[in-house]
């Protein structure tokens, strides 16, 4: 990332000192938050379609074009339509992984019940040396999180030995996702080079999004991907940044609008998103 060299009055070192003292945040971000709150850039902020709560609930119709996501950052994870595969954003990219194990890059007219996208700006990234589970690897990045209660978005890039996945098939409306998260095929990947995105969600969002760590993966030649089950690796570099801007963009859909959203889908989430038993 670049960085930025300037001259500042004695007066506004003091301040930016004193804030930065208070609010245990690097003058860096500061500035940072700061030129971007100036320039109207969205910086550290998670932009979301609907609700983990509707997804559960089987709330598959599409409310938000990929083109209008595209304007809300760079990386992120979601589904399209009717449950129809996963959504990878990488790079400002837009991949749909179908049930077929099949990757396209998807374009701005497709639609998406459900996604959660940010503008990457990361904190130094770290490197993970030896990860022989999923536990391991969001472990590290427990270390790395200094609170359980806002949000952050991940990445790890580097050379799996191993990465098991999921893929979601087309469902139909109102199916719950328990029920469609039963039958999905599953795929496994050896010595595979790659990308993981996602979030991590404080347990008292978890009405509003998947609680804990969610995370996609995307093969670097984009043929493969899906859902993050389980991996394995070594010399994996990771990098999160700190999300304390949460902005929820609920859909205008029939359904949405019609659906009981009352019940809590942490059991359900747990089992739709989790490793299967
Ligand atoms: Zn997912």
């Amino acid at each position: 990332m670049p960085e930025l060299k300037c001259v500042l009055s004695s007066g506004l070192w003091a301040v930016l000192q004193e804030d930065s003292q208070r609010t245990r945040q690097p003058v860096g971000h500061i500035v940072s938050t700061a030129l971007a709150a100036h320039f109207d850039v969205a910086h550290h902020t998670i932009y979301q379609v609907s609700t983990s709560t509707a997804l559960v609930e089987g709330i598959y119709q599409g409310a938000v074009r990929v083109g209008g996501l595209r304007e809300h950052g760079d990386l992120g994870l979601g589904t399209f339509e009717d449950l129809d595969g996963e959504m990878v954003i990488v790079d400002g990219h837009f991949f749909q992984i179908r049930c077929d194990g099949s990757v396209r890059e998807v374009d701005d007219a497709v639609l998406s019940p459900f996604a959660v996208i940010t503008r990457f700006a990361p904190e130094p990234a770290v490197t993970l040396d030896q990860c022989p589970d999923v536990g391991h690897l969001t472990s590290r990045f427990d270390t790395l999180r200094h609170s359980d209660n806002v949000f952050f978005a991940l990445r790890v890039d580097g050379q799996f030995d191993y990465v098991h996945t999921r893929a979601m098939c087309r469902t139909e409306e109102g199916v719950p996702l328990v029920q469609a998260a039963a039958v999905q095929p599953e795929f496994e990947f050896h010595d595979i080079k790659g990308t993981l995105v996602g979030f991590w969600t404080p347990e008292y969002a978890k009405t509003l999004n998947v609680p804990g760590y969610h995370l996609h993966f995307v093969s670097d030649d984009r043929t493969r991907g899906g859902h993050l089950l389980q991996c394995r690796g070594s010399n994996l570099r990771l990098q999160i940044q700190r999300d304390g801007d949460y902005h929820i963009a609920l859909p205008e859909t029939e359904d949405f609008l019609k659906a009981d959203l009352r019940r809590d889908p942490a059991a359900d989430l747990a089992q739709a998103e989790g490793e299967k038993k």
